[in-house]
């Protein structure tokens, strides 16, 4: 899966190197792609924002340097300003270095035609989920688009919305607002990679895990010592019954579900 994100602060995209992500990407199972905004400006304070049309507090991203961003990285014709100071090859500049892959950004990435989900991420789009994420698994190419300030120009998205080949995802990851795009993008990019096979060691493991049975969360579960500070295992699991096992936790499961996320439980 190739994964492209475009960002004012490339440095947030750094955890991407380590774990699991870093170690899928080290196996050629992810190529992550962290690409600098400013890139695409071509005024000499590299400008991203402007106000907002009918007023109001704060600034909106400008479309023009997203459009450039996300016609290059798709492949698509397009007239690329000259970037105020050249980036050194095979870096972006202000990415952090390491692991993930930071490539130079223009151009290159992807062919025309290709079969490309741009995922933006805003407080105002659909709930981001377990079922989502495996949805988006399925997917060979994923472009984030990272707003800050009061968000991207809603004609972006309007835009790709209506080219061949692209999907658009407007996706939340909760009923908060954070200060940027890059934190939400990296919860998505998590919570798909690691259901792509070869990603987590045991795949037997994703199997039983909260949401992935819809409107279930996990039962509690137990390591070694079996009393700590007075504490006991419950003695089902040190039967060695699976079957009573297996029942056991479906039961912890349910009440679980019922008492933390009720509205789940249905
Ligand atoms: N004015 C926007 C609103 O009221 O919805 C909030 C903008 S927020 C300060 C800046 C950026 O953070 C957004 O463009 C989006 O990329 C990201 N963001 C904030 N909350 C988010 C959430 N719950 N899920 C996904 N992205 C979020």
């Amino acid at each position: 899966m190739l994964i492209d994100v475009i960002t004012i602060f490339p440095e947030y995209l750094a955890p991407a190197q380590l774990s699991l992500l870093g170690k899928a990407a080290a196996a050629g199972i992810v190529r992550l792609q962290v690409h600098d905004l400013r890139n695409w400006t071509s005024d000499r304070h590299r400008t991203v924002d402007d106000t907002p049309y009918g007023g109001g507090a704060g600034m909106v991203m400008k479309p023009e340097p997203w459009g450039l961003a996300i016609d290059d990285l798709l492949g698509a014709p397009t007239r690329r300003p000259q970037a105020p100071e050249p980036s050194p090859p095979g870096q972006v500049p202000g990415a952090g270095a390491g692991g993930s892959e930071l490539l130079e950004a223009a151009g290159g990435t992807g062919g025309q035609g290709d079969e490309v989900t741009l995922v933006i991420p805003t407080a105002s789009g659909n709930p981001f989920d377990q079922a989502l994420a495996e949805r988006l698994a399925g997917a060979t190419r994923l472009v984030f688009a990272c707003g800050r300030y009061e968000g991207i120009d809603a004609r972006v998205a309007e835009h790709y919305r209506g080219r061949d080949g692209v999907a658009v995802e407007e996706l939340s990851i909760g009923d908060y607002v954070l200060a940027g795009g890059e934190v939400a993008a990296l919860v998505m990019i998590e919570a798909i990679t690691r259901l792509l096979p070869g990603v987590v060691g045991n795949a037997a493991s994703l199997a039983e895990e909260s949401h992935v049975r819809p409107g279930l969360l996990e039962y509690p579960v137990y390591t070694k010592p079996a009393v700590w500070r007075g504490l006991e295992v419950p003695p089902v699991l040190l039967s060695g019954h699976h079957g009573k096992v297996a029942a056991w936790r479906d039961d912890q499961a349910r009440q679980r579900t019922a008492q933390m996320r009720p509205d789940l439980a249905g």
